[in-house]
């Protein structure tokens, strides 16, 4: 995770190391490094800039000319100039006031929404609650049947449109026995937040549509459903991997349905990652959870404070 960017760092301060006083041209070298370091990792470039002028400023401010440890003192600036771009504080689900508390998920095709659905749903059945999930992607045939088998993974049932009886779950769908058609995604998340206050869920964790690239029907799709279900949250869910192409996609996604929260995934593979780091300063939007593999258990609550020690660790 993030190892270049990780190793460029530390590689840049490595030649700071045993300096006494840093003179300008030091700093100058360094914050050229830095930039080097991001911009090879993906990070956006109006992120670049403003980190990059953050650190400049900073190091050579009285903060490090008067340190014992200048490079050290460095290093912690980058760090807290990291946690700065990485949203400063981890920030906690917002839950509903009365149950259930539904939360909508959103994301490009293959971003790992359907998966992230499962772990979300399995970490709050471990913590007692009552998880739902709702299949509102009706895009592919397989979508539904995805969610069902993730579902019968973390032990929670699935509200699905047509045939929801799966593996004994008691979730049943809302389209009439016999139809093929998969019916409105708006009615289904509809529906699914009925069923879950009639059976007395306390979640409710509604999958919906991605397609390959951002178009509008999907947007509108997705717009339409927030609108219908009043989420207590929307997480969009991002492909760490996708390089460049993140902050375009985030900033899409913005724009038609006002996330409330990010969700980093793939995390554990070998991206620059830079791209993905840059969506909560973009957006203003929190990241809240990492994953980090296709294990429901390979799923964390991000801290970024702990994700900007482990880049420069
Ligand atoms: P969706 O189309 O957004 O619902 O995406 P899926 O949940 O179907 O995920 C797409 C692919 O990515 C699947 O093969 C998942 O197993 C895989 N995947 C999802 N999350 C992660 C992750 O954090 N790490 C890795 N390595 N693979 C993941």
């Amino acid at each position: 995770m993030f190892t270049s960017l990780s190793d460029r760092l530390t590689a840049t301060f490595k030649s700071l190391r045993g300096k006494g006083k840093l003179s300008e041209s030091d700093v100058n070298k360094t914050v050229r490094d830095i930039r080097m370091a991001l911009l090879e990792a993906d990070v956006a470039l109006p992120v670049v800039k403003d980190f990059t002028q953050a650190v400049r400023e900073r190091a050579l401010s009285a903060e490090v000319s008067e340190a014992l440890n200048p490079a050290q003192q460095v290093v912690k600036i980058v760090n807290d100039e990291l946690v700065d771009i990485l949203g400063q504080h981890t920030r906690p689900l917002r839950l509903a006031k009365t149950a259930p508390t539904v939360i909508m998920l959103a994301g490009l095709q293959g971003s790992g929404k359907t998966t992230l659905a499962g772990k979300l749903a399995k970490w709050f059945k471990d913590q007692g609650d009552t998880p739902l999930l709702v299949a509102a992607d009706l895009q592919r045939p397989n979508a539904v049947t995805q969610l069902e088998v993730v579902g019968q993974r973390a032990g929670v049932p699935v509200f699905a449109p047509e045939r929801g009886n799966v593996g004994g779950h008691d979730a049943v769908g809302p389209t009439g026995e016999g139809t093929r058609s998969y019916g409105d995604p708006v009615e289904v998340a509809e529906d699914g937040i009925q069923h879950a206050i009639s059976k007395l869920y306390n979640v409710v964790i509604v999958d919906t549509a991605g397609r390959l690239a951002v178009d509008e029907e999907l947007m509108e799709q997705a717009a339409d459903i927030k609108d219908a279900i009043e989420p207590d949250e929307v997480l969009f869910v991002i492909d760490a991997m996708i390089g460049q192409a993140a902050v375009e996609t985030a900033q899409a996604f913005q724009e038609g349905i006002d996330f409330s929260g990010v969700v980093l995934t793939k995390l554990d593979g070998d991206a620059r990652g830079g791209a993905a780091l840059s969506v909560a300063k973009i957006t203003g939007r929190p990241i809240m959870f990492a994953s980090t593999g296709e294990g429901l258990k390979e799923f964390e609550i991000f801290h970024p404070d702990r994700m900007a020690s482990r880049i420069l660790d």
